[in-house]
């Protein structure tokens, strides 16, 4: 990790900026974009198992609204920051938009250490969450989902707490439910997947078959784990992944060189996606420090853990057989990194169409939830597939046309569309 100061906002809104230039936009529309609609900040007093109250500062920024309801998911994390939340709103907006379903950008956060915190201390805080903006979100308004370190749990609680104070049944109001209690089938796995619909593609165009290939994976949360079950399936390999040891607080690169054993690797991670590293020795992995996953001599990077994991300290450190980087996480490459792989001409899938996935299949949830009427997984992978596939060729082919790198062409489809329903409605 970088040294310098890393504020992910500044940085959203810096790739904003360079876009809304690109586009031509209006001064109007550039200051209605470069800030959040509107965002809560509030005090969440929990009563602890031993008794004492504790106060977490918990958040909702919604970006903007202009295509349908905000969608966004909660993030839970000791280093949670306003910024950051307000960086995944907008980064929201444009993934929404992107895939072009009819939802705008949200996101949430609570600053703590879930790790630290027993169950009913956790579902105390979910509802103490809901409560706080329970007249601020909801199925029309700003439709929460999971993040880093929230899961279905967290959002069933949050969902029966929206229903008490509002009496009614609304499972429209959160998605990554359990699929027993309304979720979808298919949610579960949708971002990692979906990271391997989108590498399947490039790969196409970097005239690479998927059994060629090799791949490194920072982060073994939900999404890394569902990405590396796909890539394996269509016969890529995974030779390295990485996780944060909360006990030794750093992070640690677990490598294989035949290849990790997916199945046994999940069997000695926890909930959270931190992987043993006691047994992972025993069962033959060399443990590397954290960094070691992005310097692999490997074909493939999939960042899957947090932001700011591809920086100007350590670009240059990738591997000159690296020819395709996956972003699994949101924001994992900054700008000066960026600039580095462009230089470098390494095929970049950016992070709002690479794991756009999750909130595709959210709307699907939604849609369900909604209609009270449930696909199979195959039609949800199958519509999921679909549409992303869709997002990829409409970036692809602006990119070749306006002779820009992906995340580029990206931007300008994804700002260009919010920008049009900002002016459609009359806002700007
Ligand atoms: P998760 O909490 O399930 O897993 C996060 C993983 O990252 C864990 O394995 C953790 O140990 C690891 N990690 C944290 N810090 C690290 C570090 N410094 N080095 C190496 N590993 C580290 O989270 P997730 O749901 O898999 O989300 C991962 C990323 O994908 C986040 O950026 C998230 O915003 C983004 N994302 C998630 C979804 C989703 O549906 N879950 C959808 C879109 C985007």
């Amino acid at each position: 990790m970088s040294t310098k100061s890393f504020n992910a906002f500044a940085m959203a809104q810096a790739q904003f900026d360079r876009i809304a230039e690109l586009l031509e936009l209006d001064q109007g529309t550039r200051d209605l974009l470069r800030q959040p609609l509107r965002e809560y900040h509030f005090s969440l007093p929990v009563r602890m198992d031993d008794g004492r109250v504790r106060v977490f500062r918990g958040y909702r920024v919604q970006h903007n609204d202009a295509r349908g309801p905000g969608k966004g998911g909660i993030r839970f994390h000791p280093q949670e920051t306003v910024d950051t939340v307000r960086a995944l709103a907008m980064w929201m907006t444009w993934k929404c938009a992107l895939v072009n379903v009819p939802l705008g950008g949200s996101k949430g956060g609570v600053v703590c250490a879930p790790h630290d915190l027993s169950q009913r201390e956790q579902e105390a805080l979910c509802r103490a969450w809901v409560r706080a903006v329970a007249r601020d979100v909801g199925p029309v308004l700003d439709v929460p989902a999971p993040d880093v370190m929230t899961n279905g749990q967290h959002m069933l609680w949050m969902l029966d707490e929206f229903e008490h104070i509002h009496g009614g049944k609304y499972p429209g109001f959160i998605t990554g439910k359990p699929v027993a209690m309304g979720g979808s089938l298919g949610r579960t796995e949708a971002t990692g997947y979906g990271v391997v619909f989108m590498l399947r593609e490039a790969l196409k165009e970097l005239q690479l078959r998927p059994q060629d290939t090799q791949a490194s994976v920072q982060g073994f949360g939900n999404v890394a784990q569902h990405a590396i079950e796909l890539y394996h399936q269509i016969g890529g390999r995974v030779t390295a992944v990485s996780c944060w040891d909360h006990g030794a607080q750093r992070a640690v690169c677990f490598r294989k060189k035949s290849g990790i054993d997916l199945p046994e690797l999940r069997g000695i991670a926890d909930r959270f996606g931190t992987i043993d590293p006691q047994k992972a020795g025993k069962l033959g992995y060399e443990l590397l420090p954290g960094d070691a996953w992005i310097e692999q001599d490997v074909d493939i990077l999939i960042p899957a853990a947090l932001e700011h994991a591809i920086t100007d300290d350590n670009a240059g450190k990738i591997s000159r057989r690296v020819r395709l980087i996956a972003e699994g996480a949101n924001g994992p490459t900054t700008p000066e990194g960026d600039h580095i792989l462009r230089e470098r001409g390494i095929f970049v899938i950016p992070d709002f169409l690479a794991n756009a996935g999750g909130v595709t299949c959210s709307y699907f949830e939604q849609v369900q939830s909604n209609t009270n009427f449930y696909w199979t997984k195959d039609e949800v992978l199958g519509k999921l597939d679909l549409a992303m596939t869709s997002a990829f060729i409409d970036v692809s082919q602006t990119a070749h046309q306006r002779k820009l790198p992906m995340r580029d062409a990206a931007h300008i489809i994804a700002i260009g569309r919010v920008a049009q329903a900002c002016h459609d409605r009359g806002w700007v």
